[in-house]
């Protein structure tokens, strides 16, 4: 345990805050910073990080949670392809739970639909190997760093000559968000808390344009609560100095241009377009398609089905919550109609989601 005890060393978060302090004492107004990683949203409410903050630093959640993102049609999507005879649809745990317009994979599988977890991509490569009579199909809802396994298995499944291995893609890119939020005036965002795991991927200097352009001071921080809170001076300081730079808190692990061998991959495999993300609506080439050359793999080409029209939750606000706009104990149903048990919206489904850390970590 030496190496997390080290990121949680108390002395070492009494300076910081501290620090902070100190940074910001002379500033007039609030500052806002947003987190865009389902994991910072989660180690903030378990480590209480809001609360060791001074009143004028504001942390909001943003669309950090791959599986709160995916819209509600693609839930509906995933649960026409359950229904069709032969399909087996494999894929991570949360997804299962989430609810779409009229059912969810969960309440297929009790039907009869053959839906199963799996722990990684190449297990349903490796399904579809031992199940020929069968078209096999992956959901693939990700971010940078979940893509390039998914690439992998579409190649994997090539190399092996199978036919009856599919992926129906929802995966999307992260910069793409921050810039559309960057530029709401409701939200305002001082600085962003740049997610950990995507910018292995990417690199910090995908965040290059929103500081430049967008003048929004990026710094890509790691999960611990050191991590965190030293993320947050850096903001701080140069929110104070009016500049707006992209650094690099968690240089350990992120490098400038991510990891070049998971971009090939990625670029072999998939190619941008636009996208819906719940709440947020479709963003302009922030998501990633399976390229005509490995379109027998793609289950939206080869295996066609009617889907209904999408639906929201009545009353549910997760649009809202992804936006950074309301927090969960905003949303009428939390705690009353929707909680882990019975989810309502994805919020509270995702091990990641805003509500479900609030329900967990909240007061
Ligand atoms: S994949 Fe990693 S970086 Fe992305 S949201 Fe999840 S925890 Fe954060
Ligand atoms: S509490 Fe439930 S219904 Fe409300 S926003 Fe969160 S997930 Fe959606």
């Amino acid at each position: 345990m030496k190496y997390s005890s080290e990121f949680r060393d108390p002395a070492v978060a009494k300076k910081l805050i501290e620090q902070i302090g100190e940074a910001v004492a002379g500033f007039d107004g609030q500052m806002t910073l947003m987190e865009v990683c389902g994991t910072h949203t989660m180690a903030i409410y378990q480590h209480g990080i809001r609360a060791l903050l001074p009143k004028s630093i504001r942390l909001i959640s943003g669309p950090g949670c791959p599986v709160c993102v995916t819209p509600v049609s693609y839930v509906d999507h995933a649960v026409a392809l359950a229904r069709r005879p032969g399909t087996l649809i494999t894929t991570f745990g949360d997804m299962v739970r989430v609810p779409g317009s009229s059912s969810s994979l969960q309440r297929e599988k009790a039907r009869g639909a053959d839906v199963r977890i799996v722990y990684s991509p190449l297990d349903a490569v490796a399904l579809a190997e031992k199940t020929p009579e069968k078209q096999i199909v992956f959901l693939g809802v990700g971010f940078e760093t979940t893509t390039p396994t998914v690439a992998g298995a579409i190649l994997e499944a090539r190399r092996r000559g199978l036919s009856n291995f599919f992926a129906l893609c929802a995966n999307k890119t992260i910069p793409g968000p921050m810039a559309a939020l960057a530029g709401d005036p409701e939200l305002k965002v001082d600085g962003y808390i740049c997610p950990a795991h995507v910018s292995a991927i990417i690199g910090a200097e995908a965040y290059r344009p929103l500081a430049e352009q967008l003048k929004v001071p990026c710094v890509v921080t790691g999960f611990e609560p050191l991590d965190m809170l030293q993320g947050v001076l850096m903001l701080a300081r140069q929110i104070v100095a009016g500049e707006a730079r992209v650094e690099t808190q968690y240089s350990r692990i992120v490098k400038p241009g991510g990891n070049p061998k998971a971009r090939a991959i990625l670029e072999e495999v998939f190619e941008p377009c636009d996208t819906a993300w719940r709440g947020i609506g479709v963003i302009p080439q922030s998501g990633l398609k399976i390229r005509e050359s490995y379109a027998a793999f793609d289950a939206e080409r080869q295996l066609p089905v009617a889907v209904e029209e999408p639906r929201e939750a009545k009353g549910c606000m997760c649009g809202e919550i992804l936006k950074g706009k309301v927090t969960p104990t905003e949303c009428p149903l939390f705690r009353q109609a929707c909680t882990p048990e019975n989810p309502i919206g994805a919020c509270m489904v995702s091990s990641e989601g805003t509500c479900a850390a609030e329900y967990k970590y909240g007061t």
